[in-house]
Parts: structure tokens; C-alpha cells; sequence
């Protein structure tokens, strides 16, 4: 499988805190999560032409994992349309955390996507809703992350296909953690936590759920379904 990891880095560039907690950036930090997997991973990130998504990169890509925040509004309407017809082509796409409020989250969804938050260091527990789902293959009864940006609810999200972690937070909020969706013949995953300035992404566990994630988002092999006007299969007797 060939898995891109797109994130802004910008946090890691501008902030000492995040890049002491990730200096190979969250997207590096992803990246080790898929060692010894077997897969072939590449990064990407907003700064390079056509923000590392090429054409070329795209067709290649089996699972896009997405991490953006402050820089939501520089990536160009010509990328996100890039992906969002790569989705609709069955490619699997992999949402983190504060890319909740990315154009091609929000595009895909049809609604706000906004949330409460809280950054107070909150303990958070992902508690497994959908024990059978592959995308929790491995994962106790819950995730327990001692620190954590607080996500809560109302999410203002579209139902999900499937709810597969619901998030508690010590300051009392809960949160629809993982969410799974399908738009045309693709697969999006929805997973909250990741703050910059937790090490969240180097948790055992949190990298499961990534590798899994893939597993599930991946492509079927199909093709294109056919759209608009058709010929019949049967001759049509006259009436
Ligand atoms: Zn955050």
C-alpha cells in the first residue's frame, strides 16, 4: 500500500514546544508509526509546489492521512478539488485531529465541523464503541492518553457510518473520537486527537489505530461507477 501523510507544519516551525515534541514534524512522527509495516510512505507538506500533492502523488496514493491547523485557508481550491475527486475515486482518506475544520474535511461533509475545545491538559479515554470494527483490531476497552487538548460535543459532523471511539474528557465532555464515512467509492476515517504540543502520536496504541486505519481506508480494486445516460442492456420492446 502506498500511504501519504500530508501535514501544514507550521506549529513544528514556529512554536520551540512543538518542535521539541516532534522534530521530525507530526508528519515525520506518523511516518515512523508505518515502520516495519511494509508499506511505502512519502510526507507531504503545505510549503511544497502544489502542497506535495501533485497529480502524479495522488494517483499514487492508496491513503491520505491529513493533519492541518492554522494554516487551513492556504491551501488552494485546486488541491482540495484534486483530492476530494481522488476520494470519489476510492481513495481512503485518513482526517486527524484539528484537520476537523480542513477544506476537504468540511467539502466532504457538507456541514460546519465545528466543536467545543479546551487546551488544560485534560486526561482523555477513546473508549472502543464498535468492538468488532477492524479500525479497533488490538485496542483494549479504551485509549487512555494522559494529556490532551479537549474536543466536545455538539460535533457538528453528518452521522456517521460508523462510530467507532467515543472520547471522555476529565473536565467532563464527551466526543465522537473516530468516525468512519463513505463518500462515492472511498473511505474516510475521522480520528481526534493529535494536538501539537502533546506526544500523542508516538503512543502505542493512537499508532495502532493509524495502521489500522490504512488497513480499512485502502481501496477496494473496482472501477469508476457509471454515471449520467446509458444505453439499455435488453432491447426495449416497442409499446
Ligand atoms: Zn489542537
Amino acid at each position: 500500500m502506498n500511504i501519504t501523510i500530508w501535514n501544514e507544519n507550521k506549529h513544528e516551525k514556529m512554536n520551540p514546544k512543538v518542535s521539541e515534541v516532534y522534530p521530525e514534524g507530526i508528519h515525520g512522527a506518523i511516518a515512523e508509526a508505518f515502520e516495519g509495516t511494509g508499506h511505502t510512505v512519502r510526507t507531504a507538506t503545505l510549503e511544497q509546489p502544489e502542497h506535495g500533492l501533485t497529480e502524479d502523488v495522488l494517483k499514487e496514493t492508496d491513503v491520505l492521512f491529513w493533519w492541518g491547523h492554522m494554516a487551513h485557508h492556504e491551501v488552494s481550491e485546486e488541491i482540495v478539488n484534486r483530492v476530494h475527486k481522488r476520494v470519489l475515486e476510492g481513495m481512503g482518506l485518513v482526517v486527524l485531529h484539528s484537520g476537523h475544520f480542513s477544506k476537504i474535511f468540511k467539502k466532504l461533509m457538507g456541514t460546519s465541523c465545528d466543536l467545543k475545545w479546551r487546551e488544560a491538559d485534560d486526561r482523555e479515554r477513546l473508549w472502543v464503541v464498535d468492538p468488532s470494527h477492524p479500525i479497533a483490531e488490538g485496542i483494549g476497552e479504551y485509549i487512555e492518553l494522559e494529556k490532551e487538548e479537549m474536543y466536545g460535543e455538539h460535533f457538528d459532523i453528518p452521522a456517521p457510518d460508523q462510530l467507532v471511539f467515543v472520547s471522555w474528557f476529565e473536565g467532563g465532555e464527551v466526543f465522537r473520537s473516530g468516525c468512519t464515512y463513505q463518500r462515492g467509492n472511498g473511505k474516510i476515517f475521522y480520528f481526534r486527537p493529535g494536538h501539537e504540543t502533546y506526544p500523542t502520536y508516538y503512543n502505542k496504541e493512537v499508532r495502532k489505530v493509524l495502521i489500522n486505519a490504512a488497513n480499512w481506508a485502502k481501496p477496494v480494486d473496482r472501477s469508476y461507477p457509471t454515471y449520467g445516460n446509458v444505453k439499455p442492456l435488453e432491447t426495449i420492446s416497442p409499446k
